[in-house]
């Protein structure tokens, strides 16, 4: 069973990341309202997320469609998003649930997104995953990859590409992952500047709890936490 996570501490863990979000915007020059703090809902309760709310969340993540849908219900207002990885077979369920698919990663799942959200008359913003550190373990385009398919994603009608979102690969330091943050914002900037119809290089998603800090420094506007809000009880 998950031991529910007390007010004091999440208020304290919250305090922790804003003064770690603060510090590393300090650094880039960069305002609060330049980067999303997106809370990491996993496995976490819905009391415990409408606290997280009340206290000034306002963006949350899934990263499962059934625990999506069996908790939005719950929830109090806030920005769902939606990150981990989608089979294709579940993207009607999601597709009206959330304002942004951050785990797009592949031209089959991009294409599905597009078919469903036409039927239902809406377009729906994505944003392309990037296995950076070529894992074979991982989801995404690799870096050249996504070079090959953005032309014909972004002719897709029903789908806007809003930018990049990336897992680097699991390490010791957090420092290790500087170097993949900074192939993330060369990628980011370079499809930017080829000004495609229909893409737009506005969201760089990417940072978690250890090293949120790191891909702010390295032009991360969109930033996912869940182990350094909720705990580490959580994973169970
Ligand atoms: C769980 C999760 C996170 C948050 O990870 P933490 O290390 O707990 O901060 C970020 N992104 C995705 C896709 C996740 O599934």
């Amino acid at each position: 069973m998950m031991e529910k996570l007390s007010a004091e501490e999440f208020d304290l863990n919250f305090k922790a990341v804003n003064d770690k979000l603060n510090a590393a915007l300090l650094k880039v020059g960069k305002k609060r309202e330049d980067v999303i703090l997106l809370a990491a809902t996993k496995t976490v309760d819905i009391d415990t997320i409408n606290y997280a709310i009340n206290k000034g969340i306002k963006y949350i993540g899934e990263n499962k469609v059934q625990e999506l849908l069996s908790k939005q219900d719950g929830i109090i207002n806030v920005h769902h998003h939606f990150i981990g990885h989608l089979q294709t077979n579940k993207v009607k369920d999601v597709i009206d649930k959330v304002e942004l698919i951050h785990s797009v990663d592949s031209l089959k799942l991009a294409k599905e997104i597009s078919k469903q959200a036409a039927k239902k008359n809406m377009v729906m913003d994505i944003l392309l995953e990037i296995n950076v550190g070529a894992e074979e373990s991982k989801w995404g385009f690799t870096p050249e990859n996504v070079l090959n398919n953005i032309n014909e994603i972004s002719t897709l009608e029903n789908v806007k590409i809003c930018g990049l979102m990336a897992i680097p690969p699991m390490c010791e330091n957090p420092e290790d992952n500087r170097k993949y943050f900074k192939i993330m914002y060369q990628l980011f900037t370079d499809i930017k500047q080829k000004n495609i119809d229909n893409c737009f290089m506005n969201i760089l998603s990417m940072g978690m709890s250890d090293d949120f800090d790191i891909a702010i420094e390295e032009g991360a506007n969109l930033v996912r936490v869940g182990t350094a809000l909720f705990g580490k009880r959580y994973y169970i």
